[in-house]
């Protein structure tokens, strides 16, 4: 038997563990076995932690630091990132945005796909998020039949913890979807890749670097029969379900077209309302919508800089976790953001609720729920989002010295009302796995 990898960050100003009391400790420490926190506490570290002289361990020393639980992103499309403000749409809506650049995501080949993962991730490090999901949909021709394994492989190799989503695209313009038959794939085609990805990659154990999801694109990019296969075929190997919903008024349109019905009655009519499910964006719910997803338990990914730089709407965040609904951020691809700052994404959920509902409409603590226990809720991540005995060791530190922060009295809300800062450190695992330059 290998001897555990012990670790323990000490010392840091400010500790917010986002556990069941929404503690925040002062002079906190963090202890871990084998990527998972074994101890947390404040003041000196005891001489024993866990059964082991604390002297033993490897330490990180977060001396005048804000620690947080590592943030987490529950929508995002990392190829993306290799179209960056494309020109031709910078000005559009998601309809027009989309069908501008079908053809030149078509063209993207391994290498792209790797090196998009690998900056992505990265970016996201770099923001303080450690744990991340990726909706892959687009499978070119010119690209390996196993294309996930390279997002996959490229993920890795940053260190980030990996939540990817075996997505697919099925109806094309020939049967009256929106992408280009170049870019879709039949059914089994899609079925046989999402049971290969399950059975290579999927790991349910605490502590997992990576679990798979199964992601059909959207309402207008796939068939009803796929929607309710790829929902069997999840419930029989227990992951979980993602696609967009309710992205934006042209979606309401088209389903009212394509099925007779608004985007949630044709996600239930798939057997898709339920726990075990999370939706990007879920902008256009009406009253009742919010109230059948809350039952249901179903998540949302609010993603405020996509849906601001499309025009697409505003989430009602309140209303969903008022009736039930578990709410993550997440940065969106980053041909719609552009960018794959998850804080600078807490900054901008807080400022858009407020225009809205005046400052009182959205709190400093309800945006770093979301963006960590939330988060975690909606990818079935039992093992993030809080530091906590028993939860994975993922850390964001943040360091108070920066000069974005200098002056700042409230050390966590500084976070969110200070333009951004890259992190110091981010943990993941117990490792350090992003540093920032001095
Ligand atoms: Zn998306």
């Amino acid at each position: 038997m290998s001897t555990p990898r012990r670790f323990l960050l000490e010392n840091a100003a400010t500790l917010v563990t986002m556990n069941a009391g929404r503690e925040v400790l002062a002079d906190g420490w963090v202890a871990a076995r084998d990527g998972l926190i074994t101890a947390v506490g404040n003041g000196p570290v005891p001489a024993v932690v866990d059964g082991a002289p604390s002297a033993d361990f490897a330490r990180y020393d977060a001396r005048g630091c804000v620690v947080l639980p590592g943030l987490v992103n529950t929508h995002h499309h990392l190829y993306q990132t290799r179209t960056r403000a494309w020109r031709g749409a910078v000005d559009s809506e998601l309809f027009p945005w989309l069908r501008t650049l079908y053809p030149v995501w078509a063209r993207l080949d391994d290498d792209a796909f790797h090196r998009a993962a690998v900056v992505g991730c990265r970016e996201l490090l770099r923001s303080g998020c450690t744990l991340t999901t990726d909706h892959h949909y687009l499978f070119p021709r010119a690209a390996s039949p196993h294309l996930l394994d390279v997002v996959i492989d490229a993920a890795l190799q940053t260190g980030i913890r990996f939540h990817p989503t075996r997505g697919s695209m099925s109806r094309s313009v020939k049967d009256g979807g929106l992408p280009p038959d170049d870019v879709v794939q039949d059914a089994d085609t899609i079925l046989a890749d999402c049971e290969r990805v399950i059975s290579r990659w999927h790991d349910p154990r605490p502590g997992a670097a990576v679990r798979v999801a199964l992601a059909p694109c959207s309402p207008f990019s796939v068939d009803p029969d796929l929607m309710r296969r790829t929902a069997e075929l999840a419930r029989r190997h227990g992951v979980r379900l993602h696609t967009h919903l309710a992205e934006t008024r042209d979606e309401n349109a088209y389903c009212l077209r394509m099925y007779g019905c608004r985007p949630l009655d044709f996600l239930e009519s798939v057997g898709w309302l339920g726990p075990d499910v999370w939706l990007a964006h879920g902008i256009w719910f009406a009253d009742d919508e919010i109230a059948r997803l809350g039952r249901a338990g179903t998540g949302i990914a609010h993603c405020p800089s996509s849906n601001m730089r499309l025009g697409s709407g505003i989430c009602r965040v309140r209303d969903l976790r008022g009736a039930g609904s578990p709410v993550g951020l997440a940065v969106d691809g980053s041909a719609s953001n552009d960018s794959s700052n998850l804080l600078a994404e807490l900054r901008q959920t807080l400022l858009l609720h407020r225009v809205l509902g005046g400052a009182s409409a959205m709190t400093v603590q309800e945006v770093l729920e979301m963006a960590t226990i939330d988060g975690a809720r909606c990818l079935g991540r039992e093992d993030a989002g809080a530091i906590a005995p028993g939860r994975a060791c993922d850390l964001a530190v943040f360091d108070l010295a920066a000069i974005g922060y200098d002056g700042a009295d409230d050390p966590v809300a500084a976070l969110l009302l200070c333009h951004p800062e890259p992190a110091r450190a981010t943990i993941v695992g117990g490792r350090v796995v992003y540093e920032r330059d001095a």
